[in-house]
Order: structure tokens, then C-alpha cells, then sequence
């Protein structure tokens, strides 16, 4: 079974800042041996990694993150192995990408109620094309020199406390879930320990995944602290859900999310990449 595994990584495709062939190239400089690319909401980025990928000691697996709404919090769900010409999937993901288009728009429009050039962050944020995120309109207000960082971006404009912040409908978790097993992919619930959920409602979320189809659980995450790993490996058994690893790379610059550096599962999981 191969050593270095990540199967949580985005590209410019979403909100990451490489281009999936350049992605690609930075995981065979890490010797990671078997990878997913999971941009948020889209598949445009597949065809070129996975071109990237051929031929090399890398084993590339098609893959995508879903948001998706579950009691009025945002959820995501990877998928992974999924076929993505599925045409069930792409309609689900032109959905989700006429969704985002119009929150970066809404947002926008209340940024210029604020006195900020909303139009021309907006033309920012959506110039990349692929799947707009909250994160390309924080970056464009960083380039805009309306925030310091990103993290300043959210706080004061983009977060859920921000002037700009518009809620989103994302379609149901079931729905999500129900996809990706349609598409022929393994549905893994991502990041569970980021939805501050109490450890009850954490157990109804993984109850309802597993009930929809979902068949993994991220368990080690680079950059989780100890006490998730083992609380989300408790989860991983109390369900029966395999255990998937990964790092969630957006972009080289933030050390704390290492390509291909996940900590080993804990013991006495199944993991993921063993059914892959
Ligand atoms: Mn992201
Ligand atoms: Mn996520
Ligand atoms: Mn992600």
C-alpha cells in the first residue's frame, strides 16, 4: 500500500493557486505516490492533472468537494473515483456553479453599498472562471488593498459576521452524497472537526452521511491537532466508515497545509486508500 497519500487537494480550477499540471509536479517533487484532486463544486481541473500524472510513479485519482447544506451548515463531502463526465454530476455542478456566480454578485453589491468598487472585485473574483469562492473575492480584496489578508477579508467583509456576507443554499448533504455514489465515486465526509458541531450533533451528521450512502470519513488531516484525529477516528468506528487522509493543499505558502504530509491513520481503521 503506498506510503504518501493525499486525497483532499484543490488547483486553480477552485480556489487553490496551482495549475493542476503544476500540482502535479510539486506532489512527484514530495513523492506522494497516490493523489486526489478535489476542487470545490467542479471537475475542470481533472483532465490536465490527471494528463500530468500519466506516465509518472503517481497515481492520480479523479476527484471533487461538494458543498453542501446540512441544518443550515455548510458541509463538505469529497468525492473520490467518480466518473466526471457523470451527467447527473455535472448538473448538480452547474447548479452549484450558478449559485456561487450570483453570492460573489450579491456580495459584491453589498461591498458597494459600502463605498468599495464592488464591480471590479466582483470581475476579480470571477475573471479566474472555474468555480468563484468566497476565497477569490477575499483575494481580490487583498490585491485591492481593502484588507490585509485573507483572513482580514472574512473577519471584517466575507465572514459570516462580515458587512458583505450573503448566506448561501447549497444543495442537501443527502443530495451531495447521493452524486457522488451515482458517479461511481466513494462519498467521504470532509473535515469533520471544522463544522463546530457539539460531539452529539457530530454524531447525527455522520448518522445521516452514512445513511445517505457516504462511506468514509477524513480522520487525518495535516495540520489537525491530536485531539481531532482521535475524536474523528472514534467516529470512523462507531459508524464503520473507512478512513480517508489528506491535506486539503490550497496554495505552497501555507505551511500548515503540506501536500502530501497527512500524519499516519491510527490504528485499528480501514483505510480508504485500501479500497481505492
Ligand atoms: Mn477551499
Ligand atoms: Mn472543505
Ligand atoms: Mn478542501
Amino acid at each position: 500500500m503506498p506510503e504518501r497519500i493525499d486525497l483532499h487537494t484543490h488547483s486553480l480550477a477552485s480556489d487553490g493557486t496551482l495549475a493542476p499540471a503544476a500540482l502535479i509536479r510539486l506532489a512527484l517533487e514530495r513523492q506522494v505516490e497516490l493523489l486526489a484532486l478535489t476542487d470545490h463544486d467542479t471537475t475542470a481541473g481533472l483532465a490536465e492533472a490527471r494528463a500530468a500524472a500519466a506516465g509518472t510513479p503517481l497515481r492520480f485519482l479523479d476527484g471533487i468537494e461538494l458543498t453542501a447544506g446540512w441544518r443550515g451548515r455548510e458541509i463538505h463531502v469529497v468525492g473520490l473515483q467518480l466518473d466526471p463526465d457523470d451527467a447527473g454530476l455535472q448538473q448538480h455542478v452547474a447548479g452549484v456553479h450558478a449559485q456561487r456566480h450570483a453570492r460573489v454578485q450579491a456580495m459584491a453589491e453589498k461591498l458597494t453599498q459600502k463605498g468599495l468598487p464592488g464591480a471590479s472585485l466582483a470581475a476579480t473574483a470571477l475573471a479566474a472562471g472555474g468555480s468563484p469562492t468566497r476565497q477569490h473575492l477575499a483575494r481580490a480584496l487583498v490585491a485591492g488593498g481593502h484588507a490585509i489578508d485573507n483572513e482580514a477579508a472574512f473577519a471584517r467583509w466575507l465572514g459570516r459576521k462580515g458587512a458583505a456576507y450573503v448566506p448561501a443554499a447549497w444543495p442537501a448533504l443527502e443530495a451531495a452524497v447521493e452524486r457522488i455514489v451515482a458517479a461511481g465515486g466513494h462519498a467521504v465526509l470532509a473535515h469533520p472537526h471544522r463544522y463546530q458541531c457539539s460531539a452529539g450533533q457530530l454524531r447525527e451528521l455522520c448518522a445521516a452521511f452514512k445513511a445517505a450512502g457516504g462511506t468514509a470519513i477524513e480522520v487525518s488531516l495535516a495540520g489537525m491537532g491530536q485531539g481531532d484525529t482521535t475524536r474523528c477516528a472514534a467516529l470512523a468506528r462507531r459508524f464503520d466508515l473507512a478512513a480517508s487522509v489528506g491535506s486539503d493543499f490550497h496554495e505552497p505558502g501555507l505551511p500548515w497545509r503540506p501536500l502530501g504530509r497527512a500524519a499516519k491513520l491510527p490504528d485499528g481503521l480501514r483505510p480508504l486508500s485500501a479500497a481505492l
